[in-house]
């Protein structure tokens, strides 16, 4: 009998490893710009095209490489940096150090150009694929280092299998340059994608860090998001704030505004959004969460081990103090700079918002059920339309006599609940090309919207799908769009507002890989929920409409979460609740 235990080659070991670090194209861009960073760099310049699948070229002016090291760095744990343990980086980084290049040179085409900015030596040339060398050269170039990842994954099947679109990935690597280039206002930063310059953002060398970093913010985010901003900064003994927060008018729908640095590091940290969240208190509703770019400058001892290297998550100590000093910034920040006057509080009350609120309001249990799907056979005669009797913010109540059918012989009310129904009549509007797209509404002057360039990514990326629900968007150059019509029943709604947020929405888990038709679904929901006023009453024309589309639905009963879009309402519960 052979063996069947083989010993892995050093190639193969590689491969393996560089699977864990490499994840996608906007991995490999990290790593490459945080070593230019790392290199000393004032200027660095990334160009990527088809997503950076087909070529990631980044370019920097940092201290670059002798012919040793350049050889050496493309080796496994060939690291030129000594690092503390308690240093945030090496806390960040741990399992990395020095095996970010050798895992990229294992999964890719890789050419290295550099040379070293001391004692003016001559550059070098090295070509890698797949992690084997195939030619060291001697070249001229000026000082600093150019690395060139070509055919990245072209020798891992399995996980070009589960990449993303080449507009998805360029939309990553956006982000992680946006965090870059915020962590780091002194350093220029150009991004081109498929020959078209996405970001530039010169080096802010003169001022304070917060002029910096307006400045900063302007070229990443935009004039717009900067106009909605106010200046933070606060400071104690173990921590230094400084950054940017919005106007409470400026509030949005989830987290994905939010850009926070510790010790310019980007990092995930509950504890800070939370702290800078209280500090607005009442100014801004439960579900309402502030935008932000903050840098938090620590001592190293605030900081836990206690971390998530992928989660960019870092635990940390003190937390009372650092709450106190965010939630101090924020409120004074709010205030034009003023510290507000202290509330007087001669007893110690009990946080009034963990207390749950007083229910005046008699509860009425309400309870209709879905309806089950009607057996498809008995209604191969197509059923009749349901008509609806009355429509009532947020349901349809339908005619009794046209919904029988759906009863299956039982007695009783039908409601359709309207968001479940926009959202499933949309969804498959989304998926299924052949149904009828949505009724357009040109607009007589086109809305001109400022956006970031990361909204733009997001924005663009969903064209059709917007285009199908019949939002006519056109780019206007790197910073604006043009919205030229509008589906009729959008008609009213602050369209620049809602397209903002709609673009958090479809990335709302920051980092994480959301798919298209993840995000179809994200984009049916949205629209469903501006859709369906819980206030407003639709006429019965349109209600009517409403309904004909649902029953034209391949899949009528459930919007794509699983709630049910009719309802049925018991005979029983009617008689209960007419004898009060
Ligand atoms: P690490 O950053 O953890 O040291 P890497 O694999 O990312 O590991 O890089 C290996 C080494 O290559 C670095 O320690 C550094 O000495 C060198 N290096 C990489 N990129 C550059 C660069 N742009 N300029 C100068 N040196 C670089
Ligand atoms: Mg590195």
């Amino acid at each position: 009998m052979s063996s069947t235990i083989r010993i892995l080659d050093e190639l193969t070991i590689n491969q393996i490893a560089a699977g864990e670090v490499i994840e996608n194209p906007a991995s490999v861009v990290k790593e490459i710009v945080e070593n230019s960073i790392d290199a000393g760099a004032t200027e660095i310049h990334v160009d990527i095209s088809c997503g950076g699948r087909q070529l990631i070229r980044i370019s920097d002016n940092g201290c670059g490489m002798g012919k040793d090291d350049a050889l050496l760095c493309l080796e496994r744990h060939a690291t030129s940096k000594i690092r503390q343990a308690d240093d945030l980086e090496a806390l960040l980084t741990m399992g990395f150090r020095g095996e970010a290049l050798s895992s990229i040179a294992a999964v890719s085409k890789l050419t290295l150009m550099t040379a070293p900015r001391e004692n003016k030596s001559e550059g070098t040339l090295v070509i890698a694929e797949g992690g084997r060398l195939l030619k060291c050269s001697p070249i001229a170039r000026a000082p600093g280092t150019t690395i060139e990842v070509k055919s990245l994954f072209f020798n891992v099947p399995v996980r070009k299998k589960f990449q993303h679109s080449p507009t998805h990935d360029a939309h990553e690597i956006l982000r992680v340059i946006s965090l870059l280039a915020l962590a780091h206002p002194n350093i220029r930063f150009e991004l081109i994608s498929d020959q078209v310059a996405v970001l530039v953002a010169p080096a802010e060398t003169t001022g304070n860090l917060m002029q910096q970093l307006r400045q900063r913010t302007n070229a990443v985010l935009g004039e717009a998001f900067l106009d909605q901003m106010v200046p933070l900064e606060v400071s104690d003994e173990n921590c230094q704030v400084v950054g940017l927060i919005s106007l409470p008018a400026h509030s949005r729908a989830n987290r994905t505004g939010q850009s926070l640095f510790i010790n310019r590091r980007a990092i995930n940290s509950p504890l800070v959004s939370f702290a800078v969240r209280d500090g607005y208190s009442t100014a801004l509703p439960s579900n309402r969460y502030p935008a932000c770019v903050l840098h938090l400058q620590l001592s190293p001892s605030l900081i836990d081990v206690n971390v998530h290297p992928q989660k960019r998550e870092v635990r940390l100590r003190q937390e009372q103090q650092l709450r106190a000093l965010l939630r101090q910034g924020v409120s004074r920040a709010l205030n034009g700079g003023e510290t507000p006057a202290p509330c007087p509080a001669p007893f110690n009350l009990p946080d009034m918002a963990e207390r749950r609120p007083l229910n005046f309001s008699m509860p009425i249990s309400f309870s209709p059920q879905p309806i089950p799907a009607p057996d498809h056979d008995l209604f191969r005669a197509s059923p009749p339309t349901p008509q609806v009797a009355f429509a009532i913010p947020g349901y349809l109540l339908l005619d009794p006599n046209s919904c029988r059918h759906l009863l299956n012989a039982k007695e009783g009310l039908c409601l359709i609940d309207q968001r479940a129904a926009h959202h499933r009549i949309l969804s498959e509007r989304l998926s299924n090309s052949s149904l009828q797209a949505a009724e357009v509404q040109p607009l007589l002057l086109p809305v001109t919207i400022e956006v970031t360039p990361i909204e733009m990514a997001r924005i663009r990326e969903m064209l059709p799908e917007l285009a199908r629900l019949g939002i006519d968007i056109q780019e206007f150059g790197p910073h604006t769009i043009n919205v030229q019509a509008i589906p009729t029943e959008l008609e009213g709604v602050d369209i620049a507002t809602w397209l903002s947020e709609l673009s958090q929405e479809l990335h709302q888990d920051y980092g994480a890989q959301t798919s298209r038709s993840e995000r179809q679904k994200r984009l049916a929901g949205a629209f469903s929920r501006k859709l369906v006023s819980r206030t407003k009453k639709m006429s019965r024309e349109q209600a009517n409409q409403l309904v004909a589309q649902l029953f034209a639905c391949e899949n009528p009963y459930r919007c794509p979460l699983g709630k049910p879009t009719v309802l049925w309402i018991e005979p029983e519960f009617l008689a209960k609740y007419a004898q009060g």
